[in-house]
């Protein structure tokens, strides 16, 4: 029998019931605490800020099982109660953010790793990426990427609503074929049913931010791991620090897994680092294996840069130095904005890294409007580059212009100031949302999240399917 899909509103739920309806499963109902669940990192943008800082789920559920799991979708189906996965609650754009209210899943309790092969991992969904790193560690093994919020994110937030981070320069992006090996994921039925993702559908959940599938397992590539040691250089000129990024990014002889480039400026909101790196100079953050450090060295030296510090952990530890990741990635502009709240952000691709003369023109036309921090990745085996830069404004219409002023000078806007999954630059991803249509399709999860599906939700999955080719 075929389910119709609904617009789902958490005001028409019996909460009482379905808090009756899920014990024995963990929950909280105290205001103040699904408040707090509520939120992710959203309020880097003003834009964002404004307009869900009001938006709150109902209840929240805490499984810590698969069978658990089960039961909250299959209660939530029942009462047609709007659901929202979250892990780590550190999605920057309002991805695990309730728009219309409901039942917030969080998976944290679901953290076990279930398997560790030659190499790959498997593991449930809700494990933080620092745990499965450190049991990875063991058997001399790392995962291919993490983001920079690895001690607090979850891997099936990051699959789900991440893209790329440390290692992408080396290993390419989540979606680089063979990174994620195997999805799991439920479906919101009456009974719902666990579907196996390989190879290439893998894609068909990835990036989907929850909205098509409830992700119970991965299966991830791993790599082996390296004594690495925590580099920084500086420089006379962010043109000079940005070519010696590209050319360290390039230099598949020196197996970095980090390339972060950042304004002097910026660093100036690094004071961890004062008295280890000079300051006034424009800094390259990076990680490479102890026995390729002289190599490194010698590129920074023909670059006219300086080598500022090189750690290992028990040094940088010692030294009261956070990872040094979590001076670059998006934890640049959570530096800035621990100390001023009046600054924000953005996401650019530069559409040809290898014309530093590109990024200089454009960094002397932002002046003091924008200060440029770029990260190096690569895809297909190219080097590609993505300005994140620090935008000194709270005001949307400024936004939009500093938007223009690098959309002139090459780039791509990928907008970290939407909440819609079509919004940052993507299209409608009518395979995500054929998925949607067979695993959802009552349309509870994530409601509000795509822009499109109000669009074709009426259809039948291969119909819409169809709209992909
Ligand atoms: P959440 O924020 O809880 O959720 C993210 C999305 O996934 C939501 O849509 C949620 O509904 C969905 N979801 C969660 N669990 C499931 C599940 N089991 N099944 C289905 N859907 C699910 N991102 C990067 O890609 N690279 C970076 O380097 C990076 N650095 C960051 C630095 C900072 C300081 C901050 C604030 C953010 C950064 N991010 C980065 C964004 C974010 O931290 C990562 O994408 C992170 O992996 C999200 O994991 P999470 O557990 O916090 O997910």
């Amino acid at each position: 029998m075929s389910v119709a899909t609904i617009t789902p509103d958490a005001t028409t739920v019996d909460w009482e019931a379905m808090k009756a309806d899920l014990a024995p499963v963990a929950i909280i109902d105290e205001t103040v605490l699904v408040k707090k669940r509520s939120r992710d990192f959203f309020w880097y943008s003003p834009v964002l800020n404004a307009q869900l800082k009001k938006s709150f789920g109902d209840l929240v559920a805490q499984p810590t099982t698969k069978e658990e799991l089960v039961q909250c979708l299959a209660v939530a189906f029942r009462h047609n109660a709007p659901i929202v996965l979250r892990g780590g609650g550190t999605g920057n754009y309002g991805q695990s953010v309730p728009l219309h209210g409901g039942l917030i899943i969080e998976t944290l309790g679901m953290k076990k790793i279930l398997e560790i092969g030659p190499d790959y991992v498997r593991v449930e969904a809700g494990a933080l990426m620092a745990d499965i790193n450190a049991a990875l560690k063991e058997h001399g093994r790392e995962m291919t990427m993490f983001p920079s919020t690895q001690d607090i994110a979850t891997i099936g937030g990051f699959i789900a609503g991440g893209s790329a981070g440390i290692g992408s320069v080396a290993n390419g992006p989540l979606r680089e074929p063979g990174n994620i090996r195997e999805i799991r994921a439920l479906s919101v039925e009456e009974t719902p049913v666990e579907h196996i993702f390989q190879n290439d559908d893998v894609l068909r959940i990835h990036h989907a931010w929850g909205l098509n599938g409830v992700i119970t397992e991965v299966t991830l590539r791993t790599v082996p791991t390296r004594d690495w040691i925590s580099c920084m250089a500086t420089f006379d000129s962010y043109a000079v620090a940005y070519r010696a990024g590209f050319a360290l990014a390039n230099r598949t002889d020196i197996d970095r897994k980090l390339v972060s480039v950042v304004d002097a400026r910026i660093a100036a909101y690094f004071p961890r680092l004062d008295n280890h790196v000079p300051k006034g100079r424009d800094l390259m953050v990076s990680l490479v294996p102890r026995e390729q450090v002289e190599a490194y060295k010698e590129l920074i030296a023909a670059h006219g840069g300086q080598v500022a510090l090189t750690m290992d952990d028990a040094e940088r530890t010692a030294a009261g130095i956070p990872h040094v990741f979590e001076f670059g990635w998006n934890h640049t502009t959570l530096q800035v904005l621990k100390s001023d709240r009046s600054a924000t952000y953005q996401q650019y691709g530069v559409n040809d890294p290898s014309n530093a003369e590109g990024v200089a023109a454009l960094h002397a036309k932002l002046g003091e409007r924008a200060w440029m921090h770029h990260e190096f990745s690569r895809y297909e085996g190219a080097v590609t580059a993505s300005d994140l830069p620090i935008i000194w404004t709270q005001d949307e219409a400024e936004l939009r212009a500093v938007d223009e002023m690098y959309r002139t000078n090459g780039c791509t806007v990928y907008d970290a100031h939407t909440y819609q999954v079509e919004g940052g630059g993507m299209k409608a991803d009518y395979r995500h949302l054929a998925v949607k249509k067979r695993m959802d399709p009552k349309g509870l999860l994530n409601p509000g999240k795509s822009r499109s599906w109000a669009d074709v939700s009426h259809l039948d999955a291969d119909e819409i399917e169809a709209l992909a080719e």
